[in-house]
């Protein structure tokens, strides 16, 4: 798993100790994410499938891409498509992925990177592996975040964001036996590069075995910790957690993740994604490729991208 990487964590700055007083999150529920495909039919983990949604305020979905070893001739994206009212964080751990809008964001990530598309009010994009690359085949890894918007700022310009893996803030736990990448958001002060518009923090952490982490978490942001690969587990209490699965914390100063001592020699360490944000608490609807206050809200969208009020697909 590249992603980005230190040779020496003891180098990294380290994160705080819970102090006394400090609370631990307690773990509400794990859940195992469904296998399904997206796009043109590349696999996927539905990571937040059977969780309530006013546990994930202010993410609404977030998908495993992979991991996946394409054949030549194989990879697969999706076609242009709309979105309105929330913004996609694409993180590419393993791979390439090629993104392009009809605003003129894009780019092409890998190993690290994120693009962070803001819809707004209404974009069309594409995202799809490189010609080379479905030529050639390889391996596909990442990760694909919806993070809600706020009413207010549902209908806000359409925004793009290309964070370089080099950007991502490295720190490492007290006793430098783990990798904490913030993408965005901040941990113990350690701002990340992504800007957000509501308050949130996405972090990939790596965790040798039988090491522990323990993460600093703003009390009034929710807590969800994702396993990309390898086996641990959650909390004090120590609910076990494998690839595929997520937690949902309760309320508390901190959260804590154990790797086991023992990992499959396939994926030698624990790696999580752990995120949370300030609740945005309005009403949802939620259609396909749309994510707004009210059902009219939705019908509108539909209809405006049906006339094309959301541009065209540049040539
Ligand atoms: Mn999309």
């Amino acid at each position: 798993m590249p992603a980005i990487t230190v040779d020496d964590l003891t180098v990294l700055p380290r994160i705080k100790e819970p102090g006394l007083g400090d609370q631990p999150r307690p773990v509400w529920k794990v859940t195992t994410a469904p296998k399904g495909y997206e796009g043109e039919g590349f696999p996927v983990r539905r990571a937040f499938a059977g969780i309530d949604p006013q546990q994930l305020d202010p993410f609404i979905h977030m998908d495993q891409m992979g991991e996946v070893e394409y054949a030549p001739g194989e990879p697969k994206g999706t076609p242009w498509h709309p979105h309105r009212g929330f913004e996609t964080v694409t993180y590419m751990i393993d791979g390439v992925m090629d993104h392009h809008d009809n605003h003129g964001g894009g780019g092409s990530i890998t190993n690290g990177d994120t693009q962070w598309m803001t819809a707004g009010s209404g974009i069309l994009h594409i995202e799809a592996p490189p010609e080379w690359l479905v030529q050639k085949g390889g391996l596909f890894h990442g990760i694909q975040l919806w993070v809600n918007l706020p009413r207010a700022a549902k209908l806000n310009d359409p925004r793009y964001q290309d964070i370089h893996s080099g950007e991502v803030r490295l720190l490492t736990s007290a006793d430098a036996g783990a990798l904490v990448r913030v993408i965005a958001g901040e941990v113990d002060g350690h701002a990340g590069p992504g800007s957000t518009y509501t308050p949130m923090s996405l972090v990939h952490a790596t965790i040798e075995p039988g090491a522990r982490l323990e993460l600093p978490w703003p009390v009034e942001h929710n807590a969800l910790v994702y396993v990309l690969s390898g086996r641990g587990s959650v909390g004090l209490d120590r609910q076990p957690v494998e690839m595929g699965q997520t937690a949902v914390l309760g309320a508390g100063d901190y959260l804590t993740v154990d790797a086991a001592g023992s990992q499959e020699s396939r994926s030698p360490k624990l790696e999580v994604l752990v995120l949370g944000g300030r609740p945005i608490r309005e009403p949802l609807a939620w259609a396909g490729p749309f994510v707004m206050n009210t059902k009219a809200e939705v019908l509108a969208a539909y209809e405006d991208f049906q006339k094309g009020r959301f541009g065209h697909i540049p040539a």
